[in-house]
């Protein structure tokens, strides 16, 4: 295998009714965010807080030695990417004593997770409304008996990752004679493979999305692509686009993978039934192009057994 340069992972998961969008602020009602396409609603939940759910599963899963760092009131985290996990991957800004403002721009860069269906049951969009409903709920009493209203939808959602393999775990450094970049290893590769193992395995267990007490569901991979690429590209993000309500455009999905193929040393695919309505030509796309399709589960594992 090649160099890998870039690693992108996007999937398909369907939530019950949920509000994944993290409580801010002692507001009494908690609505879905919501994004305007063709004058139709759809629901999304920000990238922000996809990479604190992402953090948040990693951090389940330390091992003993490895280190995640706490942000401190002003949000700032250590910034020390040798020792610690989420700095390096997630990046950061904060102040270094002598050093002032530091920035490590993410090596992992994660998509707000996007509602496929309308959130409006009555839009016009042929075939979507059973999954549509909509509801306010009381989320209980909280704080003095204050009630809050918490707005909720299911939905199938698109997440998307990318990962910059040469940057995790790694410094750019500039060559002020030469006017060039290079690029400073920290950690050794066995250690940046780790924490993208870590990563990847966060993604089968996300669970520390927000309002789980009362509004437990799964937001785990239900379809998923994984691309192990030559070349860092974003490309992959765009191999999911769903019409007629539950089905995936065929002809999008084999052009991106066709555009991907040529940079990418392999390309996995999962996906559980009763996800997508014609998941059986979506089945034979994806196996006409020699990639078989297993489980979501199982595809996560093997690409750990790649990186
Ligand atoms: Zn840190």
């Amino acid at each position: 295998m090649n160099e890998l340069k870039g690693l992108n992972i996007v999937w398909l998961s369907e939530t019950d009714l949920t509000n994944l969008n993290a409580g801010e602020g002692e507001s009494n009602y908690i609505d879905v965010k919501k994004f305007k396409r063709d004058g139709i609603e759809y629901p999304y939940v920000s990238g922000q807080a996809m990479r604190f759910y992402l953090k948040e599963a990693m951090r389940r899963s330390l091992e003993d030695k490895e280190y995640m760092c706490i942000p401190n009131d002003k949000g700032e985290t250590c910034g020390d990417i040798k020792k610690c996990i989420m700095c390096d991957l997630f990046g950061f800004m904060t102040t270094v004593k002598g050093k002032g403002a530091v920035t490590r721009v993410s090596p992992v860069k994660v998509s707000p997770a996007i509602g496929m269906l309308p959130f409006d049951e009555n839009a016009a969009s042929g075939g979507a409304d059973f999954l549509t409903r909509r509801h306010r709920v009381s989320e209980g009493t909280k704080m003095e008996g204050d009630i809050v209203n918490v707005e909720i939808g299911t939905n199938i959602y698109k997440g998307g990752v990318s990962i910059d393999m040469v940057r995790v775990g790694s410094n750019e450094k500039i060559d002020e004679e030469r006017r060039a970049v290079s690029i400073e290893n920290v950690v050794d590769v066995s250690e940046k493979k780790k924490r993208v193992k870590k990563m990847l395995e966060a993604l089968r267990y996300l669970t520390d999305y927000s309002k789980q007490a009362r509004l437990l569901t799964d937001f785990s991979p239900d379809v998923i692509a994984i691309s192990l690429q030559n070349k860092y590209a974003h490309r992959l993000q765009k191999l999911f686009e769903l019409y007629d309500g539950r089905e995936v455009n065929i002809q999008r999905l084999n052009e991106i993978l066709d555009d991907v193929s040529d940079y990418s040393d392999k390309i996995l695919f999962g996906m559980v039934s009763g996800i997508v309505k014609n998941e059986t030509e979506v089945k034979k796309a994806v196996e006409a192009k020699g990639i078989s399709v297993k489980t979501p589960s199982k595809v996560l594992n093997e690409a750990m057994e790649l990186v």
